[in-house]
């Protein structure tokens, strides 16, 4: 096989089996720890809280680890120390002295890139070649970048003043754990702000290792504290503590909503990175198979845990049938199981909680009159899975193709003109991205323009880079994460105080 052919396997979306060997990515590299305490002011500490949590393997349903779990008096100290680190130390650090920490980090993630993506697979099920190939890289990537503004904020917003906000407050989800701690931490640390990081409870364990990154790099103690727990106690206690001036949130639209209610009147920043109901829109005069590749990697990719998945397709009348046939196709050679085997495609569910949910949802589709399509591929015993799914016959007012699935279940529905798309693609709560497949410039343009959505992709899907702003709009959230606009929502522009 020649190179150039093994790199475009590599790229996210390209799943075919042909690029990988068939050998176990060994899970030896990852040296588990017993017990992960919380990292609190530059060290790793017990809770005051004395409770731990149990954090499993979703494909194997095995204990990984017990967890540290952060009551009040851990997060108040965790504040605590990520104030004093900002006062004392960060906020008056050149930016170019913040810039050689952010390349420490994003060095050593390339380092132990290994270790972090059998953790992250280990600890939430998705395959070991998206791990592998995504999450990590673009990880490292994130650091690189926002390392790269921190000597230049000024140059970023010129003729105005910007100056850090102090602590921000950083709630991360579970299905793409490392990397929303770095599109958390890279841009906050860049703009001079020191952070408490609340990873989801099922997927702690990467922060853990990035915070050893953190201290082995000397970042000065309490510039960045991770501390675990419930949602809807220590999340809840760190979004309303005092001291925290900015709050980013990553998650569903219902704790969303919580949060911009309890911040109201508080004049904490917030911004929000919530669900979402994406559309693909494939036209007749499409490329199709590089659409086929594109919807498969839209929806199936990370198990369809993405906020922007493309779990609503749409595709032009006319070539509806020939797309349908390509996708059943395409779905009986998808390979379910194993997340730490190179040659899957689609991993475990990250817990048993998503998995009931993600079944009631497809046993409502069946119900309302939608029809089922899934490849019979056997599943591993233990642990949690769920088939590639497709869904046609398919109604906009099904509860499948309003709600968001966070699973690997795709609507598919038809349209006959370019208007129709756009009505139908923007008939949905979410604002969050979208998809156009059309050999066509000047639709791509006319479309994109009409699209409610904070990214819109043409003639690909699920791409990400750095220096590319992502967010919603409508019920998907507001603010901006990557790239200059990336930096705005942890400064302050205007002298206003916060
Ligand atoms: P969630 O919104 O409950 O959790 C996200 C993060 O917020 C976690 O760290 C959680 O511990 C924390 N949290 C929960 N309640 C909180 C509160 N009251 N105050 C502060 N922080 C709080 O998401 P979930 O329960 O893990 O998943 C439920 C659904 O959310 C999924 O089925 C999916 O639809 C959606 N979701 C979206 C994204 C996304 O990327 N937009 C990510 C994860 C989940
Ligand atoms: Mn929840």
């Amino acid at each position: 096989m020649s190179e150039i052919e093994r790199r475009e396997d590599r790229t996210p979306g390209r799943r075919g089996p042909w690029a990988y060997s068939s050998a176990p990515e060994g899970r030896e590299i990852v040296r588990l720890q017993d017990r992960y305490d919380l990292f609190v002011g530059g060290r790793f500490i017990e809770p005051k809280s004395g409770r731990y949590f149990e954090t499993i393997n979703p494909a194997t349903e095995e204990t990984l680890a017990q967890v540290a779990e952060a009551g009040e008096e851990d997060v108040d100290l965790a504040v605590r120390a990520a104030r004093e680190a900002w006062e004392e130390r960060w906020r008056d650090l050149p930016g170019k002295e913040r810039a050689k920490y952010l390349y420490r980090i994003a060095r050593a993630l390339q380092e132990r890139s290994r270790e972090f993506a059998v953790l992250e697979t280990m600890n939430n099920g998705k395959p070991i070649k998206e791990s592998r190939d995504v999450d990590v890289p673009l990880a490292a990537a994130h650091f690189f970048y926002y390392a790269g503004w921190a000597d230049k904020i000024e140059y970023a917003f010129p003729g105005r003043t910007p100056r850090p906000l102090g602590v921000a407050a950083q709630i991360t989800p579970w299905n793409f754990p490392l990397l929303m701690c770095a599109w958390k931490l890279a841009p906050a640390l860049a703009t001079g702000n020191t952070a408490v990081l609340k990873p989801a409870s099922t997927t702690p364990l990467t922060a853990f290792l990035l915070a050893e990154v953190i201290e082995q790099a000397e970042l000065p103690p309490g510039v960045v504290n991770v501390i675990p727990g419930p949602g809807g106690r220590t999340g809840e206690w760190l979004a309303r503590h005092p001291d925290v001036a900015k709050i980013a949130f990553t998650g569903s639209t219902e704790i969303g909503k919580i949060l911009r209610r309890s911040v109201a009147g508080t004049g904490k920043r917030l911004t929000l990175e919530l669900g979402g109901k994406a559309a693909n829109i494939v036209f007749e005069d499409a490329p199709l198979d590089q659409a086929i590749e594109g919807i498969v990697n839209g929806i199936f990719f990370n198990q369809g845990e993405v906020c922007c998945a493309g779990s609503r397709l749409f595709v032009q009348e006319s070539v509806f049938e020939v797309v349908l046939d390509k996708l059943k196709a395409r779905l009986d050679t998808l390979r379910v199981g194993d997340p730490l085997d190179k040659n899957t495609d689609v991993g475990a569910i990250n817990s048993r909680d998503q998995l009931e949910k993600i079944t009631e949802l497809v046993q409502s589709g069946i119900e309302e009159g939608a029809e089922i399509y899934q490849p019979d591929c056997p599943l591993p015993e233990r642990g949690f899975w769920f088939r590639p799914t497709l869904f046609t016959n398919v109604s906009q007012s099904h509860r499948i193709a309003r709600e968001e699935i966070f699973g690997p279940v795709l609507s598919i529905l038809t349209f006959r003109t370019p208007e129709e798309a756009v009505e139908k693609a923007n008939n949905t709560p979410y604002g969050l991205s979208a998809g156009i497949w059309t050999e066509k410039g000047s639709r791509i343009l006319w479309m994109a323009e009409r699209m409610k959505a904070g990214v819109v992709w043409a003639n690909t899907f699920n791409r990400f880079d750095p220096s590319s702003p992502f967010g919603g709009y409508k019920e998907s959230g507001f603010g901006r994460e990557g790239g200059r606009h990336g930096l705005e929502p942890y400064l302050d522009l205007d002298g206003s105080g916060r």
